[in-house]
């Protein structure tokens, strides 16, 4: 159990995934947190995170900062995704074991799994057949951090626990036009479009791929419960359990933004990997089921999209 006054460092407090990680543990009255801004401390450079390790010293570790980014900028920077994941995790974990952290949990993503693993995706199917392209820089470093805290469990004991979310979304999400994922770039250019009385509104691909869609609050209450209540190498999937066609996800938040025009699919943009469920029964038998609806989670993103700072909907 992790005491209430224990030491928690969040590694990416200001994202959206760190941000709903530290909502959480303030509902749950923890308040001994500690933080870095990017600025503060830069997770890639190792002479810093072996620094701030060493003077903090916290007794368990949310590992959420990530360079992420939607099909597109996954896709055009590869070399970028690579570099700056792997090394940021290997920083972190390895800082955190050799200063003796008793717990940590490393979040992995729903998208390392092979491009055609049997659906719902099981915990199993990790590494048994090939990537999806558009990910694969992305996925083979969450692999590696997620293999390290297992090797690292196995060869000295530490209890280093991995997650594996589905596609995430809400509050703090990023808006970016084209570099975001698929669902606040719909709210982006359905609300544009709602704006600007425009007819027309197009999206990528065919809109046939199907994907499953978690709310960040619903996660970052799972998480809290990983770190209480498991202990083993293998990972953990994090997700709803329920998918529906991008071409549904399209209607469903054109509906909430009250975009009323057509809907044109580009087919020249990449579909990615046709579908995506994760299969939840390990997470439920730990005794979680989400509880936010996906119509009323785009609703409430929607309302901090509204409320943000213009220049994320520039
Ligand atoms: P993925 O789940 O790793 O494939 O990442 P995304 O969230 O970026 O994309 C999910 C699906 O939504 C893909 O099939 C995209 O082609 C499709 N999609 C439709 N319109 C958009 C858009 O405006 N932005 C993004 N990122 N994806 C879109």
């Amino acid at each position: 159990m992790m005491e209430k006054n224990a030491k928690i460092y969040v590694a990416g407090h200001r994202g959206m995934v760190g941000s709903a990680i530290c909502r959480a543990l303030g509902r749950m009255g923890y308040a001994n947190l500690v933080t870095r801004t990017h600025e503060e401390l830069d997770l890639c450079r190792q002479d810093q995170v072996e620094a701030f390790f060493a003077q903090e010293q916290p007794d368990y570790v949310f590992l959420a900062a990530a360079k992420v980014g939607g099909i597109l900028a996954n896709r055009d920077a590869p070399a970028d995704f690579l570099y700056d994941n792997l090394i940021l995790e290997l920083n972190v974990i390895h800082g955190a074991w050799q200063n003796h952290c008793r717990k940590l949990l490393f979040l992995g993503s729903s998208c390392i799994y092979p491009r055609l693993a049997p659906q719902p995706i099981r915990e199993e199917s990790l590494l048994t057949s090939a990537l999806e392209e558009t990910n694969e820089a992305y996925a083979l470093a969450k692999i590696s951090g997620l293999k390290y805290c297992a090797y690292l469990r196995e060869q000295y004991g530490a209890d280093f626990i991995s997650a594996m979310p589905t596609n995430l979304y809400g509050p703090g999400d990023n808006y970016h036009p084209t570099h975001s994922h698929v669902l606040p770039a719909l709210i982006r250019r359905f609300h544009e479009a709602k704006e600007a009385g425009a007819g027309e509104v197009v999206c990528w691909g065919t809109g046939s791929p199907l994907r499953e869609f978690m709310y960040v609050d619903d996660l970052a209450e799972a998480c809290l419960l990983l770190m209480q209540v498991y202990s083993g190498k293998e990972t953990v999937n994090l997700g709803t359990g329920e998918e529906l066609s991008i071409r549904e996800l399209t209607e469903l938040v054109a509906k909430v933004v009250g975009y009323e025009g057509e809907i044109r699919w580009d087919p020249s943009k990449p579909d990615g990997t046709p579908r995506k469920l994760l299969d939840v029964g390990k997470l439920e038998s730990l005794g979680y089921h989400h509880t936010t609806k996906l119509e009323e989670g785009i609703r409430r993103t929607y309302q901090d999209f509204l409320a943000g700072p213009i220049r994320a909907r520039r």
